[in-house]
């Protein structure tokens, strides 16, 4: 390990560059913030992604939705548009303040992706938008479909059938195979969903149950992407979603701002100058936290400051963003395992494209044991009723750390935020569970109730 060379530099002076990385590496939480991050007119000029292309992916998902709601009846409520509930969770803030003797200043609420229709998940947003854009572009190429069309006409045997001639592929760790899955052999297509070995049995079994082809892999996601793409390019009218750099998917996450600034207004929520908001993202990849701060950033300027979450052995966007090396490197390279209990974020690579995107929009991105994830879920299911997968949890670990640690402290001073804090907004962005069938969702809270008594 010592003598092992990354990027041409020893890991002794890795460590002497960045000493966060010996924390990092011994596996330690951490709370890091962002020596780059600027003042939002500053950091957008250097992002070639713009309010049109989200307003663009946004208008899209409003002529899909006749088409959603015909064939997935549990959005018909929401007209086929697939959104998620934000709300409080006061029961959870006093919970957090007890058990971590830790004040919170301002409100705690929690976006509640975890139960987002059709998949269950924040891949809810960017997975199946990018399907749908993609089933769009082969439709308008092949001249069946325009813009003006009521694109319920989808849901047909002709559709169906010219859709079939063509096959999607994704590498995933469970969430954005469900959903490009889903999506994917409902509108027709062939799909091949490729899973690492941190996938869920039933994630599986529930893909196979739909015609989706899955193929299982005993290595990480890296490798799962790799292979996936690989047998994609074999075929041309194989469509291949690059969870790493598609800025479709990216897109598809950044819509979730507006509907957001919607449901604040409507439960009488200010973010302003003085009504700062924090949001705290559990980080995988980096698409789905990457996609969602881009788009609150577009919304709420100054006034939002986005953190990332990731578990102790995962800490890909971290490292990446730390030492500006981005996909260069991964979390192996520093002896980092990559072994967690949240599956959607066992990613030891970070997304090159969204790590540089976010160079200067993001605030900071912190690390969270894999047993306190477990706590957290048992303890939101008793406060509050709602029941979440493990992964989605480190959103709630962050509100506690930015006032715990020294450089949240630090940060909160630097931006002269102190006096505002009494106006504070905190979103925990809840990323996924409603779909974890119950029996693992009671081993999940058995774990976490045997950890709260240690
Ligand atoms: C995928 C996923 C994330 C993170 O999204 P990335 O795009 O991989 O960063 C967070 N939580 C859950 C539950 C997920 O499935």
């Amino acid at each position: 390990m010592e003598k092992k060379m990354i990027l041409g530099k020893r890991i002794e002076q890795w460590k002497n560059d960045y000493p966060l990385l010996n924390q990092l590496i011994e596996t330690e939480e951490v709370f890091w913030t962002n020596p780059k991050h600027e003042k939002f007119d500053e950091a957008i000029r250097n992002i070639s992604l713009t309010e049109k292309d989200v307003k663009d992916a946004e208008e899209r998902l409003e002529r899909f939705a006749p088409y959603i709601a015909k064939v997935f009846p549990e959005t018909q409520e929401e007209n086929g548009i697939i959104e998620s509930k934000t709300v409080k969770i006061p029961q959870m803030k006093e919970y957090l303040e007890k058990e971590f003797d830790q004040k919170i200043v301002g409100d705690l609420l929690l976006k509640c992706d975890s139960h987002l229709a059709i998949s269950g998940s924040i891949k809810a947003r960017g997975g199946i938008y990018e399907v749908l854009k993609h089933a769009e572009d082969l439709a308008i190429e092949e001249g069946m479909l325009t813009t003006k069309d009521d694109y319920s006409i989808l849901d047909s045997d002709s559709f169906r059938k010219f859709f079939s001639n063509y096959s999607v592929a994704v590498g995933s760790t469970g969430n954005l195979g469900l959903s490009i899955g889903i999506m994917s052999a409902k509108l027709g297509f062939k799909v091949f969903v490729h899973m690492s070995a941190d996938a869920k049995k039933w994630k599986k079994d529930l893909l196979r149950s739909k015609g989706v082809t899955v193929v299982e892999y005993e290595s990480d996601y890296s490798k799962a992407v790799e292979e996936g793409r690989k047998q994609s390019d074999l075929d041309p009218n194989s469509y291949f979603v690059d969870d790493e750099n598609s800025k479709n998917l990216f897109l598809g996450y950044a819509v979730a701002a507006s509907r957001l600034k919607k449901q604040l207004e409507e439960l009488n929520v200010v973010v302003d100058e003085e009504h700062p908001l924090f949001v705290y993202l559990p980080c995988g990849v980096g698409g789905g936290p990457g996609g969602v701060a881009f788009g609150l950033k577009l919304v709420y300027k100054d006034h939002v400051h986005c953190f990332f979450a990731e578990p102790t052995h995962s800490p890909c966007m971290l490292i990446g963003c730390m030492t500006n090396t981005h996909d260069q490197v991964c979390v192996q390279d520093f002896g980092i395992d990559n072994v967690t209990a949240a599956d959607g974020l066992a990613v030891g690579r970070a997304s090159g494209f969204v790590g540089k995107t976010l160079e200067y929009l993001l605030s900071g991105d912190y690390t969270v044991d894999d047993d306190k994830l477990y706590i957290l879920l048992k303890a939101l299911a008793d406060t509050e009723k709602i029941y979440l997968e493990p992964s989605a949890l480190a959103g709630v670990a962050g509100v506690v750390d930015l006032f715990k640690t020294k450089l949240g402290e630090k940060y909160l001073e630097d931006k002269k935020l102190k006096d505002k804090m009494k106006n504070a907004t905190h979103i925990a962005w809840a990323t996924g569970g409603s779909m974890v069938p119950e029996e693992e969702m009671n081993k999940y809270y058995e774990k976490g109730a045997n950890l709260s008594k240690k």
